[in-house]
């Protein structure tokens, strides 16, 4: 199947344009563990109009095809089968333009989260949308995953910050929806067709992101908590402080490993029920530590907090973060595991996390569970392992955290999406008129089921 389209893509993309053998099989699709990419090919276009001359090849010979980013998507999203065309968005990483008056960043989609930051940065702007893998993850994989992470409480998810942007149909149709107004009601907003949409209904190539000035005043601080009503209570008085950013939480299974003396310093003690690192960014630097510190210690001294540490640098701002970001530190000491991303009301988390750890006893008895999150936007992330055996047991264990959620009328996936992993649970999340109506929407842009085939259905 390869060698049929390959003579016209490489005619098409010219040399190193195209990637086979050793360079696609050295690459993994998968963040968190090695998953080989099983096609043979990798596409490597630098322009939209050759992401459209790729899909009219891939469309006469019927080839399917799965689009990457930076491959840190924990769903499957970017998992492919032998016989497809990979196509990757990262020959396409430039900044196209900033406006600092109007506070947009035009740039094509290879362009990493880390750098579309940088360049907020550099022209005085602050790019709010925030994750772990930074570094490597791609704004269209955001937009097409519609990323979340540590700063939504404030700023919201990827959809929100995204204006307009430029998406290619499976047929080859260039969709230039390339919105730089806030306010333009004229009909259906094509943008959010593909925000969220993981790549089933066209692959973003460029985009419009709006940004926020940048905060003159930054602070951090791991807090924590004797049990859930404490929990709570801090995050009712903390919404009432304007600048806060983030409340991210750690459960105290994970916040031991990552903690370890070989990991990093441990900031605060065991033995609280749970940790929580709070953040507060502002517009007031004369002030607003002072209205931060002053939080803390009324919650403090009321015993909503037992213990507290605030940063006192820029380094130990990082440190701080660096405890919650270091997740991939717990998924390697549990190992092998099954990660989860859920969302329900953050009165409910606790009760549900206890419910879990309940079934997991049950069932599993010496199961490890760890658990972390955005809770401040109702999301958390749980990672479980039942030994050896994990994978064999996964669907049972789906089942655990997936079926627990129904009484919560909670989400089965907050931020990471579907992907190929999780299709089987939509169900739980989503109603049948839903999911007919978005297989409506597939049919009509993908007739022939050619963008990412086996994600989300
Ligand atoms: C350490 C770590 C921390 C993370 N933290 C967070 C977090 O806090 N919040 C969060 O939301 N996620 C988080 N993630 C998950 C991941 O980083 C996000 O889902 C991210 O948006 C994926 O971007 P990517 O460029 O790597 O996309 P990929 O993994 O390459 O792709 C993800 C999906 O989008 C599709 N896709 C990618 N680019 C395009 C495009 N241009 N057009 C159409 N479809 C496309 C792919 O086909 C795939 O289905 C984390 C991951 C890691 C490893």
């Amino acid at each position: 199947m390869a060698s049929a389209f390959l003579p016209a893509i490489e005619a098409l993309l010219g040399t190193g344009g195209v990637l086979t053998g050793d360079d696609v099989r050295m690459r993994s699709s998968d963040p968190f563990r090695q998953v080989p990419i099983e096609a043979d090919v990798i596409v490597r276009p630098r322009t939209t109009q050759e992401v459209a001359g790729v899909l009219r090849i891939a469309a006469e010979h019927g080839a399917t095809v799965v689009t990457h980013g930076g491959r840190t998507g924990v769903s499957g999203g970017a998992h492919s089968v032998a016989g497809e065309i990979i196509l990757s968005l990262e020959r396409m990483n430039q900044i196209e333009s900033i406006d600092p008056v109007g506070q947009i960043i035009v740039a094509q989609a290879g362009v990493t989260l880390g750098a579309l930051q940088q360049a907020a940065e550099e022209a005085g702007l602050y790019y709010p949308v925030d994750l772990g893998a930074r570094g490597t993850a791609t704004v269209g994989g955001t937009i097409s995953t519609n990323a979340g992470g540590n700063r939504t409480l404030r700023w919201g998810m990827t959809r929100d910050r995204v204006l307009g942007l430029e998406a290619v149909l499976a047929d080859g149709t260039i969709v230039s929806s390339m919105n730089r107004l806030v306010k333009n009601n004229t009909g259906y907003d094509l943008k959010h067709l593909f925000v969220g949409a993981e790549g089933t209904l066209g692959i973003v190539t460029r985009a419009i992101f709006r940004s926020v000035a940048k905060p003159t005043s930054h602070d951090v601080a791991l807090v924590a908590v004797p049990d859930n009503d404490a929990m709570l209570a801090l995050f009712t008085r903390l919404q009432r402080l304007p600048s806060l950013s983030a409340f991210e939480i750690m459960y105290p299974d994970l916040y031991r490993i990552v903690t370890e003396p070989e990991v990093q310093p441990r900031p605060l003690p065991l033995g609280a029920h749970v940790y929580v690192l709070v953040e507060s960014m502002g517009y007031h630097a004369a002030s607003d530590r002072d209205q931060f510190e002053a939080v803390l210690v009324e919650l403090l001294e009321s015993g909503v907090a037992t213990d507290a540490v605030v940063a006192q640098s820029d380094a130990q701002r990082a440190a701080l973060w660096r405890v919650r970001e270091s997740v991939e530190v717990a998924v390697h000491a549990i190992a092998p595991l099954v990660m989860f991303d859920v969302s329900l009301g953050v009165s409910d988390i606790d009760r549900y996390v206890g419910d879990v750890r309940a079934k997991l006893d049950e069932q599993f008895p010496g199961a490890k569970l760890i658990v972390q999150g955005h809770v401040g936007d109702n999301n958390i992330h749980l990672g479980i392992s039942v030994g050896a055996d994990t994978a064999a047991q996964a669907h049972a264990i789906d089942a655990i955290v997936y079926r627990g959620l129904i009484p919560y009328e909670g989400s089965m996936s907050a931020e990471h999406g579907i992907g190929t992993e999780k299709n089987a649970w939509l169900h739980v999340s989503r109603n049948g008129a839903e999911i007919a109506l978005m297989r409506v929407i597939k049919n009509a842009l993908d007739p022939d089921n050619r963008l990412n085939p086996r994600v989300l259905f």
